[in-house]
């Protein structure tokens, strides 16, 4: 079974083609990924500046999988949200046309869950608790019951937008996460507020004081040293809580700052402190790409989950928790 996946719900315009075999590890046949980031000149991400990159650079990157594909494609598989709305439109405008001229289902796939699946996909995990720290979102999810539960999440901006709104501020261009990474070293503590309310976090008020800290002349490696320490120490508390609280003893970390060594080493310390598991996928596979829209379209085509035209309207705001988990049999966490 051969899977078109297509992603485009911020900056990557992404298509990917996926040979399923739901036994073999990803590494053994990994999908082919072909992806155009955009890239804005100044600042952060503009939306319409986005989806004009979209609508130029998705009809390119189809071409290039559909001809890295060594056989008929059987159905394609795109990214329904959550994401910006003039993106989104017009990946779900192209995913339509392509199932209608290949004459193949749709498969409308949720792009959190799908950050989630490509790390338990490559991790032999049966029901990891999945912490995804991406740019526009932050959340602990644990499946249940036929859908996987928001545990914990942010309660303002997503973790990579906060970090990347401190950059704009001192001047650096986007993405600022791997800035951050890269001026932390060597750089020493200073006090920021720590916020974590129950199993929620917020890094709005952590921001705005990073912001000061900066403008009063703390020098910026210390500000980014401290940035990361706290922001991922709030995140790896609320990891080991949402382990402690479900009985599991397996963690995946999905979404674009999962890149960050630091915050990998934090949970992988955890982990082991607790006796549990820890994955990580590739680099390549945390940020956003077709490959995870793809290989979680194949499970859910596998399922029979297909989406009729009519009801395959994108939803920017479309929460993981609002996914029947159709291509699991498992029991819950
Ligand atoms: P979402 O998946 O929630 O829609 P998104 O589309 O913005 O978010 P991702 O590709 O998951 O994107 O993540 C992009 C974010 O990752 C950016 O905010 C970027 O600054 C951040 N990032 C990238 N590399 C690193 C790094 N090494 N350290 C910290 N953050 C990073």
């Amino acid at each position: 079974m051969r899977i078109l996946g297509i992603e485009g719900t911020a900056w990557a315009a992404s298509a990917a083609v996926y040979r399923f075999d739901p036994d073999a590890p990803l590494d053994s046949d990994p999908p082919f990924v072909e992806t155009d980031a955009y890239q804005p000149e100044s600042g952060g991400i503009h939306p319409r500046e986005a989806a004009e990159h979209m609508g130029e650079a998705i009809p390119t990157v189809v071409e290039t999988a559909l001809d890295a594909a060594d056989g008929p494609i059987d159905a394609v598989a795109f990214s329904r949200g959550p994401g910006l709305g003039p993106c989104l439109r017009i990946v779900g405008t192209a995913a339509r046309a392509l199932a209608g001229t290949l004459d193949v289902p749709l498969i409308g796939v949720n792009h959190m869950v799908a950050h989630l699946e490509i790390g338990r996909h490559g991790s032999g995990f049966d029901s990891p608790v999945c912490l995804n720290a991406s740019g526009a979102n932050a959340h602990l999810l644990g499946y249940h019951d036929g859908r996987y539960r928001v545990l914990g999440e942010t309660m303002d901006t997503g973790v990579g937008n906060a970090i990347d709104k401190f950059t704009r501020h001192v001047g650096w261009s986007h993405p600022g996460g791997p800035k951050v990474e890269a001026a932390a070293e060597g750089g020493e503590y200073v006090d920021l507020p720590y916020v974590v309310k129950g199993m929620d976090f917020s890094f709005s008020g952590l921001m705005s004081a990073a912001k000061d800290a900066y403008d009063e002349g703390t020098p910026v490696e210390d500000v980014c040293f401290s940035l990361q320490e706290t922001i991922f120490a709030m995140l790896t508390e609320v990891a080991e809580r949402a382990l402690s609280l479900t009985g599991s003893d397996e963690l995946v970390l999905g979404g674009g700052v999962g890149q960050n060594e630091r915050l990998r080493e934090m949970l992988s310390t955890m982990c082991a402190d607790r006796g549990a598991a820890f994955h990580a996928p590739e680099p390549r596979y945390l940020r956003d790409n077709a490959g995870m829209i793809a290989v979680l379209g194949a499970k859910m085509y596998a399922a029979g989950d297909e989406l009729a035209i009519e009801d395959s309207a994108v939803d920017p705001n479309f929460r993981p928790d609002e996914v029947d988990v159709t291509w699991r049999s498992d029991e819950s966490v």
